[in-house]
């Protein structure tokens, strides 16, 4: 990084070098790896354009990853900086508790209520995905306790899962690699069942599972968790559609259905977390009906709902919730809600998002151009260690394996999600590395072209990783 000053937007002129250390310094990064942290600081992003970010030093990347699954509708996106500006300059804020409102967030409600499946017809405004999902426990508690049934207090959720960073969710969350030593995790009335994960199942491998048993084998393994823990004690069974952070996981055919007709059957709500599949990136508003065919009772959003623009989440849930948790509570009453719930600067930049998603059918784009991208990513199985292309549209991974066959992990000193991210990065693309995978989760709008620029850099990273290891 040279000693040149650049401008920064409002903040005039400065030193590159000097933000670098002050970040190093001074912001504690969430998720970092404190000892190469300290050694190599951050790469400053400054500005974003389309589908491209550009560090603070003047060099561009394509944004394969959306910001963080989030950037839907790409960078510089004036409809949207001009609605939070709009809103900002007339109200920028004014609380939401208990009968106060604001013309962003009711308008977004109903917005919300009309893109969402069945009667999911109610919305719990939060500041992000964590907290979304620790108010969908707290509805579920509240509302099983409000029709007598007070026992069913257990969350079901599935290993390598991932559902945000609260101390509840982060219990929820099932990475095996999330398990510090040295933090607590809320266990005893948290369980989590086999990861759906076809293509790692040690246990479909040692029994020579087709895909459709590997499907039975899940469906059942759920049904004898709630029976185990008793279907009395059971609130909820958390299901990401795609799982994102724990390797882009698709489940087996028929999975989503199976699963939420055990949920029916002993009266456990299902909560899909939507987090990273709503909002376009599997080519609709949700997936949850529109991909998987399943009305869950919960749907839980965030990321893409604003594209990013604004810290936004959601929980929407069904008018049969409601009406059993807004019935009189004679012994207390529903203690849950944030400052910036239905924040009206975030519920105008969610409403602008949404706007502009339906005048340019980017849900449209995304069906269009999804399988152009995963077709394109498939043609890297042609390299020795790309193992499995995987996932839908514009939700894709690529698992790197020391062997196809056997699909034998590489090394952990190979560091190989980290080595071709980091060729990628000096190539002008960014891809996130997850262990021994590189996530792909551009911006919606990604055409032919750039889809082509991605996978030929992504494909020279892998081969350059490929050339260290000789
Ligand atoms: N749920 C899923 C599926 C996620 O991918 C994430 C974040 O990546 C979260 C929840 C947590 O969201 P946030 O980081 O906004 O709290």
């Amino acid at each position: 990084m040279t000693g040149a000053k650049v401008w920064a937007a409002d903040l005039g002129q400065v030193d590159p070098q000097d933000i670098w250390r002050k970040d190093r310094d001074h912001f504690v990064h969430p998720w970092t790896h404190f000892d190469s942290f300290k050694q190599d600081g951050s790469l400053v992003m400054d500005r974003a354009e389309g589908a491209y970010v550009t560090d603070i030093s003047g060099k561009r990347y394509l944004d394969g990853i959306g910001g963080l699954w989030c950037v839907n509708a790409g960078y510089g996106r004036k409809e949207i900086v001009e609605a939070i500006a709009a809103q900002a300059m007339r109200m920028p804020f004014y609380n939401p508790f208990v009968d106060t409102t604001n013309v962003p967030a009711a308008e977004l409600s109903a917005k919300l209520a009309s893109l969402a499946p069945g009667d999911l017809n109610k919305v719990f405004y939060t500041c992000g995905g964590s907290t979304a999902n620790d108010t969908a426990v707290r509805i579920a508690h509240y509302y099983h306790a409000r029709r007598g049934k007070k026992s069913k207090m257990h969350v079901i959720s599935r290993i390598d899962a991932y559902h945000g960073s609260t101390y509840l969710t982060g219990s929820i969350t099932g990475r095996p690699g999330d398990r510090s030593p040295y933090l607590n995790f809320l266990d005893g009335w948290i369980h989590h069942v086999s990861s759906p994960n076809f293509y790692r199942s040690e246990k479909a491998r040692q029994e020579d599972m087709s895909e459709a048993e590997f499907c039975d084998h899940l469906v059942q393994e759920l049904e004898d968790k709630i029976l185990e823990i008793g279907a009395d004690n059971v609130a909820c069974f958390f299901a990401e559609p795609i799982m994102g952070a724990g390797g882009v996981i698709v489940p087996p055919p028929g999975y989503h259905a199976r699963t939420l007709e055990v949920c029916k059957r002993h009266d456990v709500l299902y909560i899909s977390d939507e987090v990273v599949t709503a909002f376009g990136r599997l080519g609709h508003f949700f997936a949850s009906k529109d991909v998987f065919g399943i009305e869950p009772d919960m749907i839980v959003t965030a990321k893409g709902l604003t594209s990013g623009y604004q810290p936004l989440g959601a929980c929407i849930f069904s008018d049969r919730i409601y009406d059993a948790m807004s019935a009189p509570d004679p012994d207390g009453w529903f203690t849950n809600g944030y400052t910036y719930s239905g924040h009206p600067v975030a519920c105008a930049a969610a409403l602008a998002n949404i706007a502009l998603m339906e005048r340019d059918d980017i849900c449209g784009h995304v069906r269009k151009m999804g399988p152009y991208l995963e077709k394109k990513l498939n043609e890297l199985l042609d390299l020795p260690i790309v193992g499995q292309v995987r996932g839908k549209h514009f939700m894709m991974c690529v698992e790197n394996v020391a062997d196809k066959a056997t699909r034998e992990h590489l090394p952990d000193a190979a560091n190989i999600g980290k080595r071709i991210s980091d060729h990628c990065e000096r190539l002008g693309l960014i891809v996130r590395p997850l262990g021994a995978l590189n996530v792909i989760s551009p911006p919606l709008t990604l055409t032919e072209p750039q889809i082509d620029e991605l996978v030929g850099i992504l494909r020279k990273g892998i081969e350059a990783a490929m050339q260290d290891l000789r």
